[in-house]
């Protein structure tokens, strides 16, 4: 092994950064694999506020996860059901990185986030809950949040409090015309 794991300060090994990824593979422990909820929201356009869908651009979207890891924890989503990066145009794959790029302005806008964690699992043993259709992780953190902020306690965000997010990043995006897509 060639890692510099065993050279690091006890609070950053210990630090919870990878536990973004691993909620998903706890989530997909209570879900049905044939239910792909991103294409029942990709094809339910009148349901956008109630499935906390946020942006639809031409290939891909963005929305909120309903378990987050922090608040306004989004995902990012191309429209097609594809399992690995080898599937994906070069366009849908720009797009993706586009709507992470301004999934930060609206977070940064609405909720004041520092940091961002952004990363994707690839395949159910890497953790994926959803391992058929892939998907960017957009996790905003602030400094000093590892101290307080546990999986357990991220489950139990209250409905409302999502909604009234959706809300906030809706107006943000308005107000600073987001996405930006090229
Ligand atoms: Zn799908």
């Amino acid at each position: 092994m060639n890692d510099n794991s065993d050279k690091l300060p006890p609070e950053a090994a210990n630090s919870n950064i990878w536990a973004p990824w691993r909620i998903e593979y706890i989530q997909s422990l209570a879900g049905d694999d044939d239910d792909c909820f991103l294409c029942r929201y990709r094809d339910e356009p009148s349901k956008d506020s109630e499935n906390l869908l946020l942006w639809r651009g031409r290939e891909c979207f963005a929305v909120m996860n309903r378990f987050p890891y922090t608040g306004g924890h989004m995902l990012v989503a191309p429209l097609e059901h594809v399992a690995g990066l080898e599937d994906l145009t070069g366009s849908a794959m720009c797009e993706m990185m586009e709507m992470v790029r301004d999934l930060q302005s609206a977070l940064t806008g609405a909720i004041g986030a520092h940091g961002f964690n952004v990363g994707m699992n690839i395949g159910r043993c890497a953790g994926a809950g959803l391992p058929g259709h892939l998907h960017l992780h957009v996790v905003p953190r602030w400094n000093g949040d590892t101290n307080f902020m546990s999986v357990l306690g991220d489950i139990r965000v209250i409905p409302q409090a999502l909604t009234r997010l959706y809300e906030q990043l809706q107006e943000v995006s308005t107000e600073l015309e987001l996405p930006k897509l090229s």
